[in-house]
């Protein structure tokens, strides 16, 4: 079983990744903006509130990524593997997979950040904007990404000395071409 965590700021290509890994591989991508946004369009009252957030750049609070991803991460179509894509984005995130992948006897095969010039990204960002079928996502606009990624440099950049200090995390070059980027996590994954 292969279990797999792609990190990195908004905008990495991180689900760009996901999604080769999930056709290729036949692992699950589980992204939890993804779950987020489909929520709110599913017109809940608790979308509704998931709206503000997503809109702001904020966070979610933990306790509810940590249910919503260990619910995910139990149905049938993660038994092979799966690759987190957005989990975890903040320590106790972290610590609170690690607890509960060891309750369900499963562990993680690789963490792999996708290393970025944060001075691309705004440039990504609007072209993903401006291809996203159906409109851009209300957050892919240069104020919403300037918080975003202030709030991955505050809470989520801790996670990496995390699995540093673990020896999992390993690192793959952002800024090479899309296939570039998958040669480079196919060989991570074929040596671990
Ligand atoms: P993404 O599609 O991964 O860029 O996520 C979009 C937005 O969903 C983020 O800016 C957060 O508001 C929210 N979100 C996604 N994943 C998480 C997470 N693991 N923890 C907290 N908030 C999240």
């Amino acid at each position: 079983m292969t279990n797999i965590i792609l990190l990195g700021p908004p905008g990495a290509g991180k689900g760009t990744q996901a999604k080769i890994l999930e056709d290729g591989k036949g692992l699950k991508q589980l992204s939890t903006g993804d779950m987020l946004r489909a929520e709110i369009a599913a017109g809940t009252e608790f979308g509704a509130k998931l709206k503000n957030i997503l809109e702001s750049g904020a966070l979610v609070s933990d306790e509810i990524m940590i249910e919503m991803i260990s619910n995910r991460i139990d149905q049938d179509d993660c038994k092979d593997g799966f690759i987190l894509d957005g989990f975890p984005r903040t320590v106790p995130q972290a610590k609170a997979l690690d607890d509960m992948l060891a309750d369900k006897r499963k562990d993680l095969t690789s963490v792999i950040q996708l290393v970025v010039d944060e001075n691309a990204l705004l440039a990504r960002i609007e072209k993903r904007a401006a291809e996203t079928a159906g409109g851009p996502r209300p957050d892919d606009n240069a104020d919403a990404l300037k918080k975003r990624l202030a709030v991955f440099n505050e809470q989520t950049a801790p996670i990496l000395p995390y699995y540093e200090g673990k020896g999992i995390l390993q690192k793959v070059d952002g800024m090479a071409p899309v296939d570039e980027v998958t040669g480079q996590i196919a060989k991570l994954l074929a040596k671990s």
